[in-house]
């Protein structure tokens, strides 16, 4: 949007303030006007000093009656005002001779300061004053974010006249306003104008809390847009094709089915069902399969990925990391190559031999599936007939590569369906909010015969006793995991402690085969292990955190996470979930450790106490909204995207309500004034939102 403006303008540099302005991103004048203030000040009033109370804020206005700068002990320039109704000292530590001149015995000043009591009567420390006189502002003063380098005076200016030539033309139906109780008055130039120059009289509590009218309008005006925006990538990808996939009868997803050794739950048949009747349409999915870890949601692609080769189409599975790809493939083959299919394999350290041969076997089409890293979506890779695309951990992708999946997946006539699999589920007021564009399938259900993971939190200073219970799950023939952090600052730090946590551990566990794992090893050495670990022929497997998605190796039983306090709660719970698969009782250990501080910080300890309290999947990440706020738990979704900024999902829920109900209102009956409402709010970040 300011690329224009930037190259008109580039002959000019910019000022400092300027620059900051740009940093602070306000470079439309709407971006000025949605600037609000975090605070006001009251100048409108000059209250007697006789008047004033001890810890408000007060303007005075007073005659100087003395002024010095004492010079024993610290230096200060004492100065006693006299109104004529009470008199007070004003105490400047640091002052400009300038300062010092215009604070001069017999000039009237009027300044601005918190009133506190004192040893030596009543004083202001360093208030703000200028001389006496002039008219009084009837509004509130506005106090502005701002960043080093950009005065307050400056910032005021700039939005004001951002304010003053921003279009803030109506774009709200009138009918839709009295429903949350607003008046057509409120309209956002009046909205605007109030909440940067509050007039005097309004209750404070009001701005603070956001309930305020003023506030009530901007904050339907943004969930507005935003609903607008998802109903629109909605809108615009229902218009798109997609080739139609019907299940046939005897087909390889009913041999399939038949073929599993477990029945389907009743969530992932429910499931199931929803992903089934999409791929029936001519248009594409666009769908998101959320169920907790352990939930089951590779049998339920596996069964998606069979319908579109019954159809004669090929599906792709892509995955966040090379250990989970490989898993994935693991399980697929064997499932499906019985059954007569072909499955191409792409990853980023493959020999360029077994890499040439793959993409021909993806271009001819005989590889009807193809399970990989992002590899797959490398420009080298042609599909012969892409139907299905599959993402599993959706999230661990950023947001430039999942528009990049979309660009290349697309040929211009037909898009591939696209199902992406989480084990984050989205709290609900973010699924309606952030993710309105989404159809959301879950899985509430764990598979039957799972017993609960019992979670402790242990200090390090009883290792000794957990390394105990470690020997004592090894004679009983089970397999455990102890996680180690991944420093990201320091690698080298990162590397010691899992090495040395194997060290160790292999000491204290004569005759146990013991493996690492960590990121920077070569990729078949990490494969090596896993199949030893996997096999089961390995007992204790120290890694950092290559293995947090998706690894299933039901005989673990007992996890060990060091310093558990330095991990995020989702990721905990990820974590956690790579135990419990089996039927034998699992537990984790969270092992954490307060350093050189006396105890652990609040949400260290929140954290924890949530992963010690429960299991489920959806409560954590509840808990994890909570303690984070959505900003971090949207994570690269909402990266240079627009967050909410005034309105709270905590508390606007009716507004949310509101705005979805009258999107699609507005999109059939006023398409104007709805886009002309996305751009003001958005601009250019819309596309964001759809990735
Ligand atoms: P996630 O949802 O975390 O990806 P997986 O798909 O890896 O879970 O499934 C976890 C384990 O549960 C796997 O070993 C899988 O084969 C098994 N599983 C899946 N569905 C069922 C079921 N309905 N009954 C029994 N076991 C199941
Ligand atoms: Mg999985």
């Amino acid at each position: 949007m300011s690329s224009d403006n930037a190259k008109t303008k580039a002959d000019k540099p910019l000022s400092a303030p300027q620059k900051a302005l740009r940093k602070l991103g306000l470079t439309r004048d709407i971006d000025l006007a949605l600037h609000l203030p975090l605070r006001y000040e009251d100048e409108t009033r000059i209250t007697r000093l006789a008047d004033t109370r001890e810890g408000e804020v007060a303007q005075i206005e007073a005659t100087v009656t003395h002024c010095e700068v004492t010079l024993g002990g610290r230096r200060q320039l004492l100065v006693t005002v006299d109104d004529g109704s009470d008199t007070c000292t004003l105490r400047f530590f640091s002052f400009y001779p300038s300062q010092q001149k215009a604070l001069a015995v017999g000039n009237r000043i009027r300044a601005r300061g918190e009133m506190r009591g004192g040893f030596l009567g009543r004083q202001m420390m360093h208030p703000a004053f200028h001389a006496a006189g002039g008219d009084l502002p009837t509004a509130l003063t506005p106090v502005y974010p701002t960043v080093a380098g950009l005065p307050q005076s400056y910032l005021r200016r700039a939005v004001q006249s951002g304010l003053a030539r921003a279009d803030l033309t109506d774009t709200l139906v009138p009918e839709s306003l009295h429903e949350i109780g607003l008046q057509p008055s409120w309209n956002l130039r009046e909205a605007l104008s109030f909440l940067h120059h509050p007039t005097p009289d309004v209750s404070l509590a009001t701005l603070e809390d956001h309930s305020h009218p003023a506030w009530q309008r901007l904050k339907a005006e943004e969930l507005l847009a935003q609903q607008l925006s998802q109903l629109q990538a909605k809108r615009e990808r229902a218009r798109l094709r997609a080739p139609a996939l019907r299940p046939a009868t005897h087909s390889l997803h009913h041999r399939l089915r038949d073929a599993l050794p477990f029945q389907l739950t009743a969530a992932q048949h429910r499931v199931c069902m929803e992903i089934t009747h999409d791929l029936a349409r001519p248009v594409p999915m666009h769908r998101l399969l959320q169920g907790d870890v352990g939930s089951g949601k590779t049998v339920v692609a596996a069964l998606a990925a069979a319908i579109c080769m019954d159809a004669g189409w090929q599906c792709a599975l892509m995955a966040p990391t090379e250990i989970l790809a490989t898993q994935h493939f693991a399980k697929l083959v064997s499932w499906l190559e019985p059954l007569g299919v072909k499955t191409a394999w792409l990853t980023g350290s493959q020999k360029t031999n077994e890499r040439r041969e793959m993409l021909a076997l993806i271009e001819s089409g005989e590889a009807a599936l193809v399970v990989g890293t992002h590899a797959i979506i490398q420009d080298k890779v042609v599909f012969k007939n892409l139907a299905l695309a599959i993402i599993d951990e959706q999230h661990r992708f950023g947001v430039a590569q999942r528009l990049a999946l979309r660009s290349k997946l697309t040929d211009g006539e037909q898009e591939p369906h696209l199902l992406m699999m989480t084990a984050t589920p989205i709290p609900r007021t973010l699924a309606m909010s952030y993710y309105a564009d989404l159809d959301v399938s879950t899985i509430d259900e764990l598979p039957p015969g799972r017993t609960p993971i019992i979670t402790k939190v242990v200090s390090d200073t009883r290792r000794d006793e957990v390394i105990e219970r470690i020997r004592a799950q090894l004679t009983q023939g089970r397999q455990i995991y102890w996680v180690c952090p991944l420093i990201e600052e320091s690698e080298a730090l990162d590397l010691t402690n899992a090495t040395e946590t194997h060290a160790q551990l292999s000491a204290a566990l004569p005759g146990v085969m013991v493996g690492l794992l960590h990121s920077r090893m070569p990729v078949a050495e990490k494969k090596a292990v896993m199949a030893l670990f996997t096999s089961g022929q390995m007992g204790v497997l120290v890694s950092t955190t290559v293995i947090e998605v998706g690894v299933d190796v039901p005989n673990a039983s007992l996890m060990v996470i060091e310093h558990a306090e330095r991990f995020g709660l989702s990721q905990l719970h990820q974590l956690r979930g790579r135990v419990g698969r089996g039927a034998a009782a699992s537990a984790c250990v969270l092992l954490y450790s307060t350093g050189d501080a006396p105890r652990l910080g609040e949400t260290a300890r929140a954290r924890l106490k949530a992963m010690a309290e429960t299991n489920d999947g959806f409560e954590i990440a509840r808990r994890d909204l909570e303690i984070r706020g959505p900003g971090e738990f949207l994570g690269a979704r909402q990266s240079g995207a627009a967050m909410l900024r005034f309105a709270d999902l905590a508390t606007d829920a009716a507004l949310l309500a509101w705005a979805r109900r009258w999107a699609p209102v507005m999109l059939d009956q006023h398409p104007a004034l709805a886009e002309k409402h996305v751009q003001r709010w958005l601009g250019g970040k819309a596309e964001f939102l759809k990735a």
